[in-house]
Formats: structure tokens, sequence, C-alpha cells
């Protein structure tokens, strides 16, 4: 048996099951849980590419989460994976003029966190079981957007788990808004707080450390846990479609098996390009890994000269979820690059806490990675000379992929072909996918939903269709300074 084990970046929580993990959250000593080694995995594409997308997702999750059983991994899969998703690949690979672009907007909310937030609640409720948790599991959450929506439907009535989503009231777009506070789910409570994203995270982060609180949900029946891309079970799933794309294109006769393929990828958090590494690892044929960057371009620097330094001003672009500047994931890689040593990487954590930055030596840096950006201006001009040219609407994350994926051809010319990953509709972003195509409406952005379907002709998916008429089930507002008390108040009323 090749069982795994999870370890701490900071190496004082150490070989934890998977199961453990996943409930945990973040590791005891406020690291990142990372598998002790890698599954060994005999890829061979040339049975891979017929397989279903749930059929390997079974067999990538059961190498990882090896306190599951296979019937275990069976349910979460099939129960993520369903009619949710609106075409049967789930995560389709298509072929638009010379480029490749992985689609991981398929899900209920049409963005790529659907492709971890529909397995997660069913990670955590078998975990729970498995760890015999009778506490309800109580998931705080702080969005700028994307991720609120993916986890209030993947958490939506799921038995023994309730979601509470915390959104800046002014900092997200209209129809992310409507798309939180229509849900419907009886387990969901959506609040929206005066203040901005940082407002929300800090009061969310302020009640998991804060033990007198956590004592009191406890003896109330409540225990926290948390759905953002920390949680080992978010990055597993993602493992994936990088595995599954491969085998698309050997499927589709576009490379034979064994050809070594790049990966472009809008990067935030460093979560999904880590997941297209850790394929890497498992034996997919990847060459490069391109983290593309918008204006926000500390991967990019780092990539590039070791030093990674978040003393810079914070911009807002039209690929808001990419607007980060501490890429939470990238401490699992440091900790890789620093050959697991968790005192290195406690060391440059303290730094990155205490001065901004870090520097680790040039040398360590992995050959297989590289870095590009993309500005707004490179971005707009993608979306409009690629809908020109071929007929495909990008949504701006997308859009900062291939633009840097192009800059790159130009100057490296790359003999490998290329999967440009893409992490949203365009629908979820109509302002600035239409300003980009050259159009000017006075439109709100609800009515903008119905131009961008006159002028791209793209079905409007359920996500958003009819958006505007949906009833409003969640009105509840906080200031972040009582966000412990309004949870306080909806416990009392029963509503939690
Ligand atoms: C979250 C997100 C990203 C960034 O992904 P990371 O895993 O955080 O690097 C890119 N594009 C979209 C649309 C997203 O929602």
């Amino acid at each position: 048996m090749n069982e795994i084990f999870y370890n701490s970046t900071r190496g004082q929580d150490n070989k934890v099951s998977a199961s453990q993990a996943i409930i945990n959250g973040l590791a005891g000593d406020g690291g990142l849980y990372v598998p002790d080694k890698m599954p060994e995995l005999k890829l061979d594409f040339e049975e891979i590419k017929d397989l279903s997308y749930q059929e390997l997702a079974c067999r990538i999750l059961s190498a990882f989460l090896t306190d599951f059983s296979r019937q275990e991994i069976e349910y979460c899969v099939h129960s993520a994976y369903d009619q949710k998703f609106d075409c049967p690949e789930i995560a389709p690979t298509v072929k638009r003029g010379d480029s490749y672009y992985l689609e991981l907007f398929h899900g209920s909310t049409i963005a790529f966190k659907d492709m971890a937030l529909s397995i997660l609640p069913y990670l955590m409720k078998v975990a729970a079981k498995k760890q015999q948790i009778k506490d309800t599991i109580l998931i705080l959450t702080a969005t700028s957007g994307d991720t609120g929506k993916a986890a209030l439907e993947g958490f939506s009535d799921v038995e023994g788990i309730e979601i509470v989503v915390f959104y800046p009231k002014d900092g997200v777009s209209k129809i992310q808004e409507r798309q939180m506070i229509t849900s419907a789910g009886k387990n969901t409570l959506v609040v929206g707080i005066d203040g901005n994203f940082d407002d929300a995270q800090t009061g969310v982060k302020q009640i998991f450390g804060d033990a007198a609180f956590r004592a009191d949900l406890a003896t109330a029946g409540y225990r926290l846990s948390s759905a953002n891309s920390i949680n080992i079970g978010r990055l597993l799933p993602q493992i994936v479609y990088y595995i599954y794309s491969y085998a698309q294109l050997v499927r589709q006769g576009h490379i034979q098996s064994g050809e070594l393929i790049d990966f472009a990828v809008p990067t935030g958090n460093f979560g999904n390009i880590l997941a297209g590494h850790y394929a890497k690892r498992l034996g997919t044929p990847i060459n490069k890994l391109i983290c593309c960057s918008n204006d926000n371009k500390v991967l990019y620097d780092f990539i590039n000269s070791g030093r990674y330094d978040i003393g810079r001003d914070f911009k807002l672009t039209i690929s808001p979820s990419m607007d980060i500047l501490v890429s939470s994931n990238l401490e699992r890689f440091i900790y890789e690059l620093s050959d697991n040593d968790s005192n290195q990487v406690k060391t440059y954590m303290n730094q990155l806490a205490e001065t901004g930055s870090y520097q680790i030596p040039i040398s360590k840096l992995d050959q297989d990675l590289v870095g590009g950006y993309a500005t707004e201006q490179e971005t707009l001009d993608t979306i409009k000379r690629v809908f020109e040219q071929d007929d495909y609407v990008l949504d701006p994350h997308t859009a900062v992929a291939k633009a840097v994926y192009d800059k790159y051809w130009l100057q490296a010319k790359p003999k490998h072909c290329a999967v440009i990953v893409s992490t949203a509709s365009p629908y979820k972003f109509t302002n600035s996918v239409i300003e980009a195509m050259g159009y000017q409406f006075t439109d709100d952005e609800f009515g903008l939903i119905d131009k961008l379907h006159q002028i791209s002709d793209i079905p409007i998916p359920p996500a958003v269709d009819q958006i505007a008429q949906r009833p409003v089930l969640h009105n509840y507002q906080s200031s972040k300074e009582e966000i412990k008390q309004f949870l306080y108040h909806q416990k009392r009323r029963g509503t939690l």
C-alpha cells in the first residue's frame, strides 16, 4: 500500500492523513499541507485518452487520498462532476485559430473555481465522517467575487455543513453580487460588508484566530473550516484537468503520446499553476509552465530574479481575480525549491511578514517555470484580436495568458504545442470584454449580457441568464467591526 501522508511546509504538523488535512484546511503551525511524496502513477496516455473526466478524477484522487475508499472517491467525484457542468467533457480542450484552450468555465458559476469547489464539499463531508466529527462544519469565506459564488454553489444543501460568505458591498461586480445574493441553499448565508475585500478578509481571519469564539461555537456544536485555496482538498482536484487536457490532445490526434507540451496559466494565488506542476511531477509530459500575471506582477519579478517583494502599489485591473500580491500557494512551491527544508520556508515567510520581501537563490528556481505579464492595454488588444481573427471571445483573465504566451512565442519560438488555460466565461466580465471589442453601450452590466450575446452569438450560460430577474434571498449587511456580533446574533436566532 502506497500510503500518502501530508506534511506542513513549516515542519511542525506532519504525517497527517488526507482526511485530516482536508478537515484542518490550514496546518496547525500556520503552514500549508503538502503530500510527503508523489504517488507512482504510471501514466499511459494511449490508455488514459479513452477515460471520462470522472474516471480519470477517480484514479488521480485515489492515488492521493489514500485513506478514502474507492467507493468514497467515486461518490465524491460523481456528485461533483455531473449535470452541473454544461458539457460531458467537464473541461474540454478546444482549438481556435492556432491555439488550444483548456476551458475550465463550464461549471455552475462559470469560473474555474468550480473545478475544485464542486468536489471539496463532498471530500469534506466524507473526511468529517472518517474523523468522526459530529459537529456541524461552519465554513467562513471572504471573497472578492469568484470564490464566494463557487463555494455557495458547491456547499449548497450539503448535509452537516453551513457556509457564510462575506463580500465587500461595493467591491464586486453587479453580476458577481447578484450571483451570490440569489443563492438558494438552505445552509447558505451571504453578507455584504461595508469595507473593501481586505476588511472582509481581516474580519474572517480574526474570527479564526479567536479562541474564545471558537470554544463558544464548539459548545453550540460548530467547528470552523475554510474553503479557500490553502486547503489541499482544493489543490488536488485541479491536477486532473492538466492530465485530462493532455490526454484529449492525444485522443484528438494533435500530439503523439509522450510529446512535450506547454501550458500558459493566468495566475493569482498560484494554486492553478501549482496543480500543473504536480501533474508534471506525476509524469505528464509538460515542458514549460508559463506563469502569467497582470500589472500586479509580483510573480513575474520573482521568477526572473528570485526576489519576492510586495512593496508596491496594489493595482485594480480588469482581471480582478488575479489582483493579488501575496500568493499563498507559492509557499508550497518554495518548500519544494528549498528541498523540503521547513526551517528555510519559515525564515522566508517571517521575512515576508516582517519586511515585505525575501530572496531565494536564483539558481534554485525551476528552469521549467517561465514568468510573463501583460498590461491592461495588451489584455484588451488580445480580446479584440482573438475575436476578430478566430471568432472566439476570451475573458480578461484568459486574455492575460494568451497575451503573455504570444509574447513568449515571438521571443522564444517554442517548438512545442501550447495550451492556454482558460479560467472564466466572458459573460462574467461583460463590461471589459465589450469595451475591448470596441463597442460602447450605456447599459448596466445586466443589459450587457444580452449585448454580448448579440455580438458573439455564444449562448448565455444559465449562471447569468435572467439574473436581473431572480429573487434576492440574502440582504444581510454588517460593518467590518461587527462580523463576530453578526454571527452571534444569527446563532441566537437559529439562522445558523
Ligand atoms: C482565481 C482565478 C484565477 C487565479 O487562479 P490562482 O489559482 O489563484 O492562481 C485566474 N482566473 C480566474 C477567472 C480566477 O477566478
